[in-house]
């Protein structure tokens, strides 16, 4: 699949659920409300648009949320969409998660085909973390994350760039992937949804996040490609690989080849615009050729960029979801 400015669309994003345990704070608000559960997709119908989805071109896909894991049974859908792995019908499944429950489901998720995951943590200092995910367990990801390391999951540690508050541990952060042979990724806080206070005073480019790390460490620029948005480092005496998420400091739009579905069957063609077409209607209404059109419909509509530099001092200008709506 090919969209309007020749962009190769391949990988889709499945958010299962927009619930979670944490409340991260660049995430979503503390009362945050759900959708109602009677306008989510079920798993017959998440399945089906998967695959027609696959058989359009979509080669990889990543489950998110919310937290995938809180989703009632998901291990049903893992195992299910897993089976396109066993054929070769897709390149990879993978999921991104906060990890809190990993100690439950990671050798489900390798078992499924899984083989590579993104785990959040922003930080190894437990105060730091409470507060930044608000109900979070720092002890309960740590376990998650071994579990995953024990399955034989490939582990990428997301880190969010946060200024103020987790500047001071991208040594330790650095460290700890390079011990247990993790990639960490880090981010740009981006921004998502009008009612998230501090936003701008949060932020920090990762050129000045990084600085500590270059401080001590040599760390050069390497080839490396992964099927998302990242550019990647090479920290010599670490031997880790650092990618670099920079959607305000550094657009990557043109290289984009995600699509993103909601948990309520809505599918969005880019992160940073509320412009989307609903695929649960199109099965209620019009079966498998109704969803198979607007596809194709979404390929043209797909936004050439996205405008967070402006959203990002303007909240009339932002998006309405919070992140764990569309997921990443
Ligand atoms: N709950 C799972 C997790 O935390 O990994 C999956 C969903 S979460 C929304 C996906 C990723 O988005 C996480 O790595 C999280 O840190 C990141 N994220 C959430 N809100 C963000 C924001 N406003 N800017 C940048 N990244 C954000
Ligand atoms: Fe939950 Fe992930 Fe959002 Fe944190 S970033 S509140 S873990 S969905």
């Amino acid at each position: 699949m090919f969209d309007r400015f020749d962009r190769k669309i391949d990988y889709l994003r499945i958010s299962v659920t927009d619930r979670c345990n944490f409340r991260c704070q660049y995430c979503m608000p503390e009362n945050s409300i759900f959708m109602p559960k009677d306008k989510l997709m079920d798993y017959t119908e998440i399945a089906l648009l998967a695959d027609r989805f696959i058989h359009h071109g979509i080669k990889k896909i990543r489950l998110t949320g919310g937290e995938p894991l809180v989703r009632r049974d998901i291990a049903l859908l893992i195992k299910q969409l897993g089976k396109y792995v066993e054929n070769g019908k897709l390149e990879e499944l993978t999921l991104t998660t906060n990890g809190s429950l990993l100690d439950q489901h990671s050798d489900m998720l390798y078992a499924s085909g899984v083989r590579r995951i993104n785990i959040s943590l922003d930080t190894l200092d437990a105060g730091k973390f409470a507060a930044i995910t608000k109900r979070g367990d720092l002890k309960l990801v740590l376990n998650g994350i071994k579990a995953a390391k024990n399955a034989g999951l490939q582990v990428k540690i997301n880190m969010v760039a946060l200024k103020g508050q987790n500047e001071d541990d991208i040594i330790a952060m650095a460290q700890f992937c390079s011990l247990h042979g993790f990639d960490l990724s880090l981010i740009e806080t981006m921004p998502l949804g009008n009612d998230i206070a501090e936003r701008a005073d949060n932020f920090i480019a990762l050129k000045d996040f990084i600085k500590p790390l270059q401080s001590q460490y040599n760390i050069q620029p390497i080839d490396y490609k992964s099927s998302g948005p990242a550019h990647y480092f090479w920290v010599k005496e670490l031997k880790l690989r650092l990618g670099l998420i920079t959607p305000l400091s550094r657009n990557f739009c043109d290289d984009c080849n995600r699509l993103r579905l909601t948990t309520d069957g809505k599918l969005f063609m880019c992160l940073g615009s509320d412009l989307h077409i609903d695929f649960k209607q199109a099965i209620e209404i019009g079966g498998i050729e109704k969803v198979d059109m607007l596809l194709q419909k979404a390929l043209i509509l797909k936004p050439k960029r996205h405008y967070f530099e402006d959203q990002m001092t303007d909240n009339n200008l932002s998006v309405t979801r919070n992140m764990n709506v569309t997921g990443g």
